[in-house]
């Protein structure tokens, strides 16, 4: 082998070797940035406060939405208060335009709307049932889920809506839910619903 030859093989290798010892800092500290406990991912999530009247009726998020993905993810999802330090900021939209119920972008933004003004021309919020589904489905495309085929699955193109009217609005007395059929809505004594398209 030519000195020469050897010379460029040992710069060669050189080369590879400061190289990786670069990159492999740098992917060090772009880890670094992932937070694990235990082995688990976390991820802080912030809701939007609602600052009128009334608030989104939702059951305990961290005993009910939160739980549903950390009891079949390794993912350990924890609310934050305050925008800076979390991984996904969630807004509440009263009523959105096109009757959707919720909207993910890239993992990180996610909408949920919690009520709407289809039912009888009067805006009413959706059930905590409504809600809680819409949130666990959208906390499924933030872990990177796409939509399921099966109809019972949280990660269905389509959940039910249901509404909270309060019996003293209702003039019929004890018909206090109301579900939303092919544009229309019916007064019932129990929450039954149509599936409305989801995001
Ligand atoms: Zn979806």
């Amino acid at each position: 082998m030519e000195k020469s030859t050897l010379i460029g093989i040992v710069i060669f290798l050189l080369i590879i070797l400061l190289g990786s010892l670069y990159y492999g800092i740098d992917f060090n500290s772009v880890k670094d940035k992932i937070p694990e406990v235990s082995g688990k991912k976390t991820i802080r999530v912030y809701f939007e406060p609602v600052n009128t009247e009334p608030k989104p009726d939702v059951t305990n998020i961290e005993d009910v939405s939160f739980r549903y993905w950390e009891e079949r993810e390794n993912v350990d999802f924890r609310e934050v208060s305050s925008k800076e330090e979390a991984d996904v900021v969630v807004k509440w939209i009263k009523e959105y335009s096109d009757n959707q119920l919720g909207y993910t972008l890239e993992s990180k933004y996610v909408e949920l709307g919690y009520g709407d003004s289809r039912c009888i021309g009067k805006w009413f919020p959706y059930d905590s049932f409504t809600t809680d589904r819409v949130l666990k489905h959208e906390l499924g495309h933030v872990l990177g889920k796409g939509h399921s085929n099966e109809s019972r699955d949280i990660m269905y193109h389509q959940l039910p809506k249901t509404y909270t009217i309060h019996t003293e609005s209702v003039d019929n007395d004890g018909f206090n839910h109301y579900a939303y059929f092919s544009g229309d809505c019916k007064a019932l004594r129990e929450a039954v619903s149509q599936n409305i398209l989801v995001n």
